[in-house]
């Protein structure tokens, strides 16, 4: 039996219709699995927490999760939290390190039956998550980010090897295991950053080394910017720094139908934390219109990443079993929210994806 403890951490907003969902649908796909027990803890954060408990990451929270193998983390809204209060401090970029979630993992997938600017996507940008120009989590106390004067701010870039090795290792690892083009294209701005971007490009180099079976390209930010937006079929593994993949992400969520369709997994050495790329957008929150694709293939892409670490056949199946069922809802094309061109909520496409799983 594989024992699993699995942390459901709502977030804001449309995180309280999205991630119900996601949990619903990973409940129903592993039933049929008598070899799998996920025992689930709800734990308070965000700005539900900060109502009730005075603060929007509770120590409490922090230290249950030490004990968990992932969590399910619903987009947090911290825009709209208190300016002046520490207690009401942004969770996500805390969590990500403290629990050493280096790489961020977001594929962007078109599909026939969902309105996109392009078809035939399948690319999946790894970004490093920890370090770069985020001034909130690139240093150990203080912040990245000052201002000398009234007149002068500054913002520091942090580049390791250690974390640039480790999200390389991400991306030739998924390149060789996943059907695709078996490519990893790092991107960087060397010509400018001669630095920074030159140790990120030297780490990859070194793990590409490790792999001869994958093929490794390089290429300039904003060249391949233009790229991404005209040929996103070239593409199968991409790998970058932290900003230039958080703005790249966004805009590879873009070619294949809106943030609805960005799903994320955080991955570190001994956790996991599932994750989707959008925010907690307030402008649809409480309306049942939200899209839960990107958020229900977050979790899908956890319970696979622990099956296969667990190496358990059967959750790796359960995993497989979801992204079927999304997809076939995908491609009937009726069970699907407005965004989508469909008039179901977002618990009604939840209902039809666990409708196709209890099949199985
Ligand atoms: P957003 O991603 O919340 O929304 C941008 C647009 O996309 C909105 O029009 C929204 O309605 C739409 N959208 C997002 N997710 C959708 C979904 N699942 N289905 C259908 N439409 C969807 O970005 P924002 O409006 O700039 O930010 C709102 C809040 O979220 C802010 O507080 C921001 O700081 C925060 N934020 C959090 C994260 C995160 O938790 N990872 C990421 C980005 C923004």
């Amino acid at each position: 039996m594989a024992k699993y403890k699995v942390g459901i951490l709502l977030g804001d907003d449309i995180g309280l219709e999205v991630v119900p969902e996601t949990v619903k649908i990973l409940r129903e796909a592993v039933k049929p699995f008598a070899g799998i027990d996920i025992e689930w803890i709800e734990l308070p954060v965000g700005m539900p927490s900060y109502k009730e408990n005075g603060e929007t990451l509770p120590q409490k929270t922090l230290n249950t999760l030490f004990d968990l193998d992932g969590w399910i983390l619903g987009p947090i809204g911290h825009m709209a939290y208190p300016k002046d209060d520490p207690k009401a401090i942004n969770p996500h970029p805390i969590l990500r390190r403290e629990f050493d979630l280096v790489s961020n993992i977001r594929p962007a997938k078109s599909y026939d039956s969902v309105p996109s600017l392009h078809k035939n996507v399948d690319v999946v940008i790894i970004r490093e998550n920890n370090e770069g120009f985020q001034p909130d989590r690139n240093v150990y106390k203080g912040t990245g980010e000052f201002m000398p004067t009234s007149d002068l701010a500054m913002s520091v870039r942090v580049i390791t090897r250690r974390n640039s090795q480790m999200v390389a290792r991400s991306a030739f690892e998924l390149a060789r295991q996943r059907n695709g083009k078996k490519k990893v294209t790092a991107i960087h701005k060397n010509t400018v950053f001669k630095l920074g971007c030159s140790l990120f490009l030297d780490a990859c180099r070194e793990i590409a080394s490790e792999y001869p079976d994958v093929t490794f390209e390089t290429a300039v930010v904003d060249t391949f910017s233009m790229q991404l937006v005209m040929r996103p079929q070239n593409y199968d593994v991409v790998v970058s720094t932290n900003m230039f993949g958080d703005i790249l992400t966004d805009l590879a969520a873009g070619l294949v139908g809106g943030l609805g369709m960005a799903p994320g997994l955080c991955v570190g050495p001994k956790y996991v934390m599932a994750q989707a790329t959008h925010g907690s957008a307030p402008d649809i929150a409480g309306k049942q219109i939200a899209n839960p694709y990107a958020m229900i293939m977050s979790g899908q892409m956890m319970l696979s990443w622990l099956g296969n670490l667990k190496q358990d056949e059967e959750a790796v199946k359960a995993a497989a079993n979801i992204k079927k069922a999304v997809e076939e809802i995908l491609t009937e094309g009726v069970n699907v929210t407005p965004d989508l061109g469909g008039k179901a909520s977002t618990s009604q496409m939840g209902d039809a994806i666990c409708r196709i799983l209890s099949r199985n």
